[in-house]
């Protein structure tokens, strides 16, 4: 059995088990009380985004880093013991696409002939590009590179601006256009993209996994996350491989001088964003990672999966309606949607009297991004807590899906003012 179609079982018996917890689960949970796990999937689901055979980014530079996941990592400076290849539980050989895996995902949708629709394009006049041009292309790469995002909906996503800003900072003349692209479109859109002069693209809900059954290779930073947010096509092979850039993404928001290794963090959720944030933990070396779910004996198979993952990590899960002491914990993350702005603004995953029982040093990150500042967040500065927002989180992860396809870093703050000013 190849890479991917590990990946898409495994992640298919996870999301069962979920759904069928979720529809026995009558508990009331602190803090969010109101919101039905219905509701909160809903939200989540509405604004959360989304080697062998190597194959290289689309521009060549001469100070190109290896773009792989472990090397980001050691380039940004940050301790690694071990490689990220053995945490997965997988190896990175290439991955010889299954016919018979994408004709039985075809063979669930019908009328699948139209060519898919590009909902918004935009391409910057070459004029306004300030930033480094002195690159040294390949002879064979377009004047104008063309990427995309792909998921539905994508009415608010702000990856447009944020991946225009950072292209732009490179002097990079390219495009980026959102592909409004449901489950039963997905195999013409991939089809529409490896012949259309596509180099890469972005994928969110509900595409992450189904998208795996299309790549010739998944690299495996996505691994943990069971997911793919970012795929590179090789302009010559049109091969396709996958990346998980959220690991990368939430390591990379982190302040610096903060070290977590031997330290205790708190993920509440199980979800997308939390197996990001517990494969970034796992990365910086941290002790012990606390899980809490609104059900405990619904994580058993994911606990069972990290121990194995990572043996050097004690995992525990706690109910996270019975949440009254936090002072063990010096990093406490919420990965869960409770508190954007689509439905629960005003609801926070952990009660005021809860979290101010963090000792004095803790981080206190947030992954959701709309609103900039949830009420998480505030309660956290009430008490003086340093804090991180998802805001930092998705530009940074677009900012690996730059370097992913080009080589080369794009502008942070130049793609987070972008961010800022269309949020
Ligand atoms: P997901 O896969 O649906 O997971 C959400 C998790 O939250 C669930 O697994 C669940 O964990 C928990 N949860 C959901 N509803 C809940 C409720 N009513 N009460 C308590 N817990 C609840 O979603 P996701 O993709 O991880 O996204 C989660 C959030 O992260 C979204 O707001 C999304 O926008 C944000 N996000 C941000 C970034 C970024 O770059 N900043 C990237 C990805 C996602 P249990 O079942 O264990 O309780």
């Amino acid at each position: 059995m190849g890479v991917n179609k590990e990946l898409y079982e495994r992640y298919k018996a996870m999301k069962a088990a979920k759904l069928a917890a979720e529809g026995n689960n009558n508990t009331s949970v602190s803090g969010f009380k109101a919101l039905s796990a219905a509701q909160a999937s809903a939200a989540a689901h509405s604004t959360s985004q989304v080697q062998t055979q190597a194959q290289q980014p689309i521009i060549q530079n001469n100070n190109l880093n290896n773009n792989s996941y472990s090397n980001i990592e050691t380039n940004s400076g940050l301790q690694q013991s071990t490689s990220v290849e053995s945490y997965s539980y997988s190896s990175s050989a290439a991955y010889q696409p299954d016919d018979e895996v994408r004709e039985n995902y075809s063979s669930q949708f019908t009328g699948m002939s139209e060519t898919p629709q590009t909902i918004n394009t935009y391409t910057p006049e070459p004029e306004k590009y300030t930033g480094n041009v002195n690159t040294t292309y390949e002879t064979n790469i377009p004047s104008t590179y063309k990427f995309a995002l792909i998921g539905c909906p994508l009415d608010h996503s702000l990856s447009e601006y944020i991946h225009l800003a950072g292209f732009q900072s490179l002097g990079i003349k390219a495009t980026y256009e959102l592909i409004e692209t449901p489950p039963e479109k997905l195999v013409d859109t991939v089809k529409y993209l490896k012949t259309g002069g596509y180099s890469g693209f972005n994928v969110t809900i509900p595409l992450k996994l189904p998208i795996t059954m299309f790549l010739d290779e998944v690299d495996p930073s996505a691994n943990t996350v069971n997911a793919i947010n970012t795929v590179l096509i090789n302009p010559q092979t049109k091969f396709l491989k996958g990346y998980n850039t959220d690991v990368a993404g939430f390591s990379k928001a982190i302040p610096q001088d903060i070290d977590l290794c031997g330290k205790t963090a708190g993920v509440l959720g199980t979800g997308g964003a939390a197996r990001a944030a517990i494969a970034a933990l796992a990365m910086r070396r941290v002790k012990s990672i606390k899980l809490y779910t609104r059900n405990v004996s619904n994580t058993l198979e994911l606990l069972n999966y990290l121990r194995k993952t990572y043996p050097q990590i004690e995992f525990n899960s706690f109910p996270i309606e019975r949440i009254r002491d936090l002072s063990d914990i010096d990093m406490l993350v919420n990965a869960t949607p409770i508190g954007m702005s689509s439905f629960g603004a005003g609801y926070t995953p952990v009660e005021e009297q809860e979290l101010r029982t963090l000792p004095p040093h803790a981080l206190v990150y947030d992954v959701i991004y709309n609103p900039k500042k949830t009420l998480f967040i505030k309660l956290a500065q009430k008490y003086h807590y340093r804090t991180v927002t998802g805001m930092d989180m998705l530009v940074h992860q677009a900012v690996e899906a730059q370097k992913i396809w080009t080589g080369r870093t794009p502008d942070f703050k130049d793609m987070k003012i972008a961010a800022l000013e269309n949020i």
